[in-house]
């Protein structure tokens, strides 16, 4: 048996732990972070889409179960950085009415226990810690900052150009892309194809290892442990005492004063659900009896959109969003945001058309400009995470608030087709596509209705806390990192850390 302590424990290296273990890091409050893999080689098959995406080469083997019992393959990594690693870096901020009520014809969408002016500080750090590029004064949605952003948007390419003209002619205002990339002069960015859904070989996109966790542990107050994967919370008299898991195939004990779960949506809830007692029969911080409820992921489709005139020969391909229809979308409702995602490749199409040859993949992609069309979902108690008797994670899951989507979406094939695009593939997202999960451990005010306090906090066990997606209270309708990032920091600099100790 190996034991291990420190003042804070973090479970996860990802987003959320990864980022506020830079937060305490500046604090100089002893850390331990806790990942259940290893450091992501650089090697050449970070940039092979065949291995990327065919072979899954940075994929666990692991399976999660629909309602049904049907296994899926989910969309998680379990490396240092967590999902980070691979994700797009798009890292918007929300708006400020995602922070407040939104309601929709047939749904709700709940206001968050704090407001946007509480949070903007953080996302001002958060933009600085993740290198994030970007312009103020083009998107009709943006939300008021006070600081700049760091770095200067993104350059458009002449293709990407060319469709921005014919998309104000249409008349929408497309908004430079908010990316959190390396591109600064002197920065390690080539600006190559495979950086969405990539890891970066040059270690030059904005991931939490990257920009937070490995600064962090260079500071010295912050240690990680890989290959530490943590199996079961230990609670005595109301309090966190101990983590159980294991490492190299031994087991592990972690003592702390305060422990942060910073596994994923799905994961820090599954370890809650797991670590069932005398004491805590229904899981632990589960007076509510809400940890695992409020599952959400967006309502996201993919978007192949050709014009058989145009080559599209860009090579980053992210510097566009759409967003005049996320306040209304011209009938009082929200709609979402439209943003275009890393030029897709025919090998890459090919892990979906598998039946299609290549040859014609391969000159579709060269035609098409390639698109997320993201509306939001809203939080539905009966959209859960369990874990049954044999202690695999289940996903019970139906969409909500999908006529949005659906109105987004027709907005966006028009949009497109006044462009010029006479086909518009569409890919919707299914049940395994749930990059970004979150809403499983709710934060509020109310403990008969929230699992977390404001800042993170159980409100059943004082020395718990779970930071990362789990605490959103609704999905917006925006990419969910930069708001992750700035929670962690949020509840790095205002907590009372030596009150868990
Ligand atoms: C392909 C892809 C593209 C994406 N693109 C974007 C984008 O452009 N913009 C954006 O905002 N978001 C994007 N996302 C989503 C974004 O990456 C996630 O929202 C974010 O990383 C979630 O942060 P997190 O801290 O909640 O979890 P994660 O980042 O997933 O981190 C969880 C960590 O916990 C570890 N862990 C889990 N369980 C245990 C355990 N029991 N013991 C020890 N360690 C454990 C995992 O190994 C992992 O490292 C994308 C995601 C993917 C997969």
């Amino acid at each position: 048996m190996a034991y291990e302590s420190a003042d804070v424990v973090i479970v996860g290296s990802g987003m959320g732990g990864g980022t506020l273990a830079w937060g305490l890091a500046q604090r100089g409050i002893s850390t331990l972070v806790l990942e259940r893999g290893d450091f992501l080689p650089r090697e050449p098959e970070n940039w092979s889409p065949e291995a990327v995406f065919a072979e899954r080469r940075y994929k666990p083997d692991e399976k999660w179960l629909d309602e049904q019992g049907r296994e899926f393959s989910p969309g998680v990594h379990y490396v240092v950085g967590g999902n980070s690693k691979v994700y797009g870096a798009s890292l918007p901020r929300f708006r400020e009415r995602d922070f407040v009520e939104t309601v929709y014809p047939g749904a709700i969408s709940p206001a968050w226990p704090f407001s946007y002016a509480d949070i903007e500080p953080y996302y001002c750090d958060a933009e600085a810690l993740y290198k994030v590029h970007g312009k103020t004064g083009e998107d009709p949605s943006e939300p008021w900052r006070s600081r700049e952003y760091p770095y200067p948007a993104l350059a458009h390419e002449p293709y990407i150009s060319a469709t921005i003209d014919r998309l104000r002619e249409f008349g929408v205002h497309p908004n430079s892309t908010a990316m959190g990339i390396d591109l600064s002069p002197g920065g390690s960015c080539i600006r190559c194809q495979t950086c969405d859904g990539f890891p970066c070989r040059l270690g030059a996109k904005s991931d939490s290892e990257t920009c937070a966790l490995g600064p962090a542990l260079a500071g010295g107050n912050v240690r990680l442990l890989t290959g530490a994967r943590i199996t079961r919370v230990e609670l005595e008299q109301g309090r966190v005492v101990a983590l159980h898991g294991t490492r190299g195939g031994e087991p592990l004990e972690v003592r702390g004063g305060s422990f942060v779960l910073s596994g994923g949506a799905v994961n820090s809830v599954a370890l809650l659900l797991g670590s069932t007692s005398e004491e805590a029969p229904e899981g632990i911080a589960n007076s509510s009896g809400l940890v695992g409820r409020n599952y959400m992921v967006h309502n996201n489709t993919h978007i192949a959109a050709i014009d058989p005139r145009r080559i599209n020969d860009v090579v980053f391909q992210k510097t566009v969003a759409v967003n005049d229809w996320y306040n209304d979308l011209g009938d009082g409702y929200p709609g979402g945001t439209i943003q275009l995602i890393g030029k897709v490749q025919g090998s890459m199409m090919k892990t979906h058309a598998t039946r299609v040859p290549r040859k014609i993949l391969d000159t579709m992609a060269a035609r098409s400009v390639e698109w997320v069309v993201m509306a939001e979902d809203t939080p539905s108690p009966l959209n859960r995470v369990t874990v049954n008797r044999d202690g695999r994670i289940v996903i019970a899951w139906k969409r909500t608030n999908y006529e949005r989507h659906e109105a987004l979406l027709g907005a966006a094939r028009r949009m497109l087709k006044s462009a010029g695009y006479t086909a518009v593939f569409e890919q919707r997202f299914d049940i395994s596509m749930n990059s970004h999960m979150c809403g499983t451990a709710v934060a509020g005010t109310d403990p008969a209705k929230s699992v977390l306090d404001p800042w993170c906090r159980s409100h059943d066990v004082p020395n718990l806390f779970i930071v990362d997606s789990s605490f959103f209270p609704s999905s917006a309708a925006q990419n969910p990192a930069l708001t992750i990032a700035a929670q962690a920091l949020r509840v790095a600099a205002e907590t009372d850390w030596n009150k868990g100790v």
